[in-house]
């Protein structure tokens, strides 16, 4: 059947029932010498175009309103960043150079990330190529964050009646501090982390349930302690969107990383989270998070391998829809 069910598809071509968000301005930052790889997301774009994405298939973000942003941030901080007048401790505790093009980037990422949380209730299924920057607090950005575009998109789609109760899956190399801060008096969200404990961030508020791994841990390690949450969480919590930030960093050869996952261990990881909630039916929307490997293609194919496992598991949903077609005839 399954012989049959893939003939079907090859021969009429059906789409994928997946969206990508992504801007080209995404990339067109200059940071200076920096860590941050400002150019994965081009050659994802790229990467994803050669899988046999299609024009139609990506949906350009618009960046996020000041009303957006004042779902989660304080006006003064919000002032300050569209002002220009960030302190120089504030830019520091950033890590990043503050510039007009900088605030763009964040705010279309951060509108990146509310068209993917649309497009998921919508569909039950979309990957952002950016956002994940989850270390933003209301009243200050951290470790390359300077919005938190994960906590803003959540929020609107509460207040606009979308959604009753939401979770993330933080699976980022480091913990989501800013996440975890920003809905600890919110429990609408139940926010769950999955990283290296004896790193940044220094100072972890607490997330509903932080899961900590220590340097050295291997693939087993993780996934041992991934497993007993997934799709346990799911169950129990029955939200009615996840938020998924698939950060690509936990790899072994990335910079910031003492931990010892390699690309498949990480792409199980993925699979483990985008499978079970597509088999619940729970709408997911993907973002990237960090990645820092030496070789930047390293961390583009792990960001990679999210994709494809998101689109394996859209393409399941479809191939039992033409297999139950095919059956009833
Ligand atoms: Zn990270």
């Amino acid at each position: 059947m399954t012989d049959l069910v893939d003939s079907v598809f090859s021969l009429f071509g059906l789409k994928l029932p997946l969206k990508f968000i992504y801007a080209n301005e995404y990339w067109m930052v200059d940071l200076g010498p920096h860590i941050f790889p400002i150019k994965k997301y081009r050659m994802l774009y790229e990467k994803v175009i050669a899988l046999g994405a299609r024009a139609e298939d990506f949906i350009k973000p618009e960046p996020a309103s000041n009303d957006d942003l004042l779902l989660v941030h304080t006006p003064g901080y919000v002032n300050k960043v569209r002002s220009g007048t960030l302190s120089s401790l504030e830019t520091q505790a950033l890590e990043m150079p503050y510039s007009p093009k900088v605030v763009r980037f964040f705010l279309l990422m951060t509108g990146g990330t509310i068209k993917a949380a649309e497009e998921a209730l919508r569909s039950g299924l979309a990957v952002h190529l950016g956002g994940g920057f989850h270390h933003a607090f209301p009243d200050h950005g951290e470790g390359f964050c300077l919005f938190n575009d994960v906590a803003i998109a959540l929020e609107k789609m509460k207040r606009e009646g979308r959604i009753k109760r939401a979770l993330i899956i933080d699976g980022d190399l480091h913990q989501g501090n800013g996440t975890a801060y920003i809905f600890s008096k919110k429990d609408y969200v139940f926010t769950f982390s999955i990283h290296q404990k004896d790193i940044y961030p220094s100072c972890k508020p607490a997330s509903n349930l932080d899961v900590d791994l220590w340097s050295g841990d291997n693939d087993e390690a993780y996934l041992k302690a991934l497993e007993p949450h997934i799709p346990r969480l799911y169950e129990e919590c029955k939200p009615d969107l996840v938020i998924y930030i698939a950060g690509a960093d936990p790899y072994q050869k990335d910079m910031l990383s003492g931990l010892d996952l390699s690309a498949s261990g990480l792409r199980k990881r993925d699979r483990l989270v985008i499978e079970q909630a597509r088999r619940l039916k729970i709408p997911l929307a993907i973002v990237l998070g960090g990645g820092y490997a030496d070789e930047i293609e390293e961390t583009v194919d792990i960001h990679l391998n999210t994709i494809k496992e998101a689109i394996r598991a859209s393409r399941r949903g479809a191939q039992q829809l033409v297999a139950s077609l095919i059956s009833s005839k």
